[in-house]
């Protein structure tokens, strides 16, 4: 936030306490902007921060919910002129203060969720007009690129950098700087080349097309960020990369259907990946996670890795219904961003979110050579707080 902006909220009263009210079991504190929130006394008792209850600094807590009981009061409350709330609780006479910035921030009445809860930007084909991207060297040339990249990510879920040295090595320190690479299978650093002898173990190496999925379905946690890098395109224009935003996808189907769209967020899928006597890898998942607002928080569709649905009898049928609509769905042009990856094109994007695939690449044609790595999500979220912190602060 720059300053300008934190002097305009402070105007509108936003982090001004004007007073406090309690009842038996609640706070009711009053904003300078006319908002009211409610902290119940056990929230507010377990969310002290003091040094006794826990480290400030990092945020670990000693205090346990269990040493105080349920319906716990405070033997006082003082707004004090700092702008913050003090209290003192009965019975042990513990004394904790409240930041009022840090309650309003914290503040769970249903408008304040709401304005705090993300947005994702949701998007079809015609995001091709105005791609998500960055030059390399803006991301390379400091945070604030950096955290352009980041916000791309997070808003919608993929990111074209241009201009990356179409070297091999180029790709793995730069994606080591967003956190540590995830092993697989194939090592940390997976070669997409057509070749028939690896062709046996990923259809990645094949010339086949590949119809948009998410990576790894069948593992406990797929690759969150993934990176492709583009050292040779093919000339003749096959081999084309296709993304879909899962997201999308999924609330097309909740508007048009429902019923479908609940059978995927509640019946699992079961996914494994098998071969010689190496690897038995299995995870069922159901297509569509939601948090328990009914946001949507990720994706998992493979048609790559099937294994028998296991379900109901009765569920199979209206079960395969729906899937059919969602096969449906990430085949739709109307979805489907096609982009020819150049030499030197780098696309980041979240596994958890964004379905990709490709068409099938040329039989004259065959010198297409992507690098691919991956990255857990929560190094970039990590990266991405933090800068945003940091250019706040700088204004
Ligand atoms: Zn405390």
């Amino acid at each position: 936030m720059s300053h300008g902006k934190l002097a305009m909220d402070l105007s509108q009263g936003i982090y001004k306490l004007s007073k406090v009210q309690q009842d038996n079991s609640k706070l009711f504190v009053y904003w300078g902007d006319g908002h009211r929130s409610t902290f119940h006394y056990i929230w507010l008792r377990d969310n002290c921060y003091c040094t006794l209850c826990g480290n400030p600094r990092h945020g670990e807590k000693r205090f346990r919910i269990v040493d105080v009981p349920l319906d716990i009061e405070p033997l006082l409350v003082h707004v004090d002129s700092d702008n913050t709330v003090k209290i003192s609780w009965s019975p042990d006479n513990h004394n904790s203060v409240y930041d009022a910035r840090w309650l309003r921030q914290h503040c769970y009445s249903a408008t304040e969720r709401d304005r705090r809860q993300h947005r994702p930007i949701l998007w079809n084909s015609k995001i091709v007009t105005s791609l998500p991207q960055i030059a390399y060297e803006q991301v390379l040339g400091g945070d604030a690129g950096r955290l352009q990249l980041l916000e791309h990510l997070r808003n919608y879920a993929i990111c074209f950098v241009r201009n990356v040295p179409p070297q091999t090595v180029e790709l793995e320190g730069f994606a080591q700087s967003f956190g540590p690479l995830l092993e697989t299978n194939y090592g940390h650093m997976f070669e997409i080349v057509v070749d028939p002898e690896s062709s046996q173990k990923s259809v990645a190496n094949s010339q086949l097309d590949l119809i948009p999925h998410t990576d790894d379905a069948y593992q406990y946690a797929p690759p969150g960020i993934i990176f492709f890098h583009c050292i040779m395109a093919n000339d003749d224009g096959s081999g084309q990369s296709t993304f879909v935003d899962g997201f999308k996808i999924a609330e097309v189907l909740r508007q048009e259907d429902s019923e479908a769209f609940d059978l995927l967020c509640r019946y699992e899928v079961p996914f494994r990946k098998h071969y010689s006597d190496r690897i038995d890898m299995q995870f069922s998942s159901p297509v569509f996670g939601l948090d328990s607002g009914g946001n949507l928080k990720e994706v998992r569709i493979s048609n790559l890795f099937p294994a028998p649905l296991d379900l109901p009898e009765e569920i199979i049928e209206p079960f395969y219904a729906a899937y059919r609509k969602l096969m449906q769905l990430i085949t739709d042009l109307r979805y489907c961003l096609k982009q020819g990856m150049q030499s030197g094109d780098l696309v980041i994007f979240d596994n958890h979110r964004i379905l990709h695939g490709r068409t099938a690449i040329g039989r004259q044609n065959q010198r297409r050579h992507l690098r691919y790595c991956s990255v857990d999500c929560d190094y970039f979220h990590s990266w991405r707080r933090l800068l945003e912190k940091n250019l706040s602060f700088r204004g």
